[in-house]
């Protein structure tokens, strides 16, 4: 048989597990954010022959970066989307890559956002600040794309991941409008980083990744690591009803799913004002 850059990757399926890892190549990934999380898992997402990856960051190569993965002193200036995206197209040619120099809370490229992660089959979460995680958690479930949340700790020593499957699993604004014992350490923007627990967390995020779009093992709840007692704790979640972004009472999602007012309805009232 010939071998290629996947052989031991499908080697995989003989070790009992009815998957097909060229299906891989059906789907599109999107990471926000190319830093210490999203560099590591890019370039797993293209070394496991994704079909398409598309990237967004709005940030340049700083000098402060280079103690993470991917980036060198040659591309300090350099926008970071750019610099990855030439990267990973060496490291796997076959990938299709995307990338966007744009803030995902810049409302002039909102609707643009929305359709191109309306295309995506699972986002990875590589934001380093809770406004742009919550924006991106609120578009995630508006949306219905399933998206895998991670962060690390201000101090650089602990983080989570948290897979998050809309309306059927916690969204990221479930977990803090319901009372439960996770510690608050979730994605602030770092003061240190290490990257040792970054592709820690990045690996994890590829493995539900994996999990999730082929459909084999189960998907983790809410996992915390924390590198200092070196333990990883799994924490059950659960869906708040009353959550203001995926919740029964949302208004985001009474928009989307349940109109206010059926289409016969429209038609009879618009009927009406004629008269
Ligand atoms: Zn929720």
């Amino acid at each position: 048989m010939t071998q290629n850059r996947y052989t031991r990757l499908k080697a995989i399926e003989e070790f009992g597990y009815d998957i097909n890892w060229d299906d891989l190549k059906k789907f599109h990934v999107g990471i926000v954010g190319v830093g210490g999380l999203g560099c590591v898992s890019a370039e797993m997402v293209v070394r496991c022959g994704i079909g398409k990856l598309t990237l967004f960051d709005f940030d340049t190569v700083e000098a402060v970066n280079l103690n993470r993965h991917m980036f060198k002193d040659e591309h300090i200036g350099q926008l970071k989307v750019l610099v990855a995206a030439n990267i990973l197209k060496e490291i796997n040619p076959e990938v299709k890559i995307k990338y966007f120099n744009r803030d995902i809370m810049d409302l002039n490229f909102e609707s643009e956002f929305e359709n191109e992660i309306k295309q995506m089959d699972v986002i990875l979460n590589g934001l380093d600040n809770i406004p742009a995680r919550e924006y991106l958690n609120a578009k995630c479930i508006l949306l219905n794309i399933p998206y895998i949340d991670a962060g690390a700790s201000r101090s650089g020593l602990s983080g989570y991941v948290h897979p998050i499957i809309p309306y059927k699993t916690a969204c990221a604004k479930c977990l803090s409008s319901i009372a439960i014992d996770i510690p608050d350490e979730r994605g602030e923007p770092c003061v240190a980083s290490l990257p040792s627990t970054m592709a820690i967390l990045a690996s994890i995020q590829i493995q539900e990744m994996l999990k999730y779009l082929l459909k084999f093992g189960r998907l983790i709840d809410y996992l915390m690591y924390n590198m200092i007692t070196g333990k990883f704790l799994e924490y059950v979640t659960k869906r708040d009803g009353n959550c203001p972004i995926c919740g029964q009472k949302s208004d985001i999602k009474n928009k989307l799913v349940k109109p206010k007012i059926s289409q016969g309805d429209l038609n009879d009232l618009i009927d009406k004002i004629k008269e």
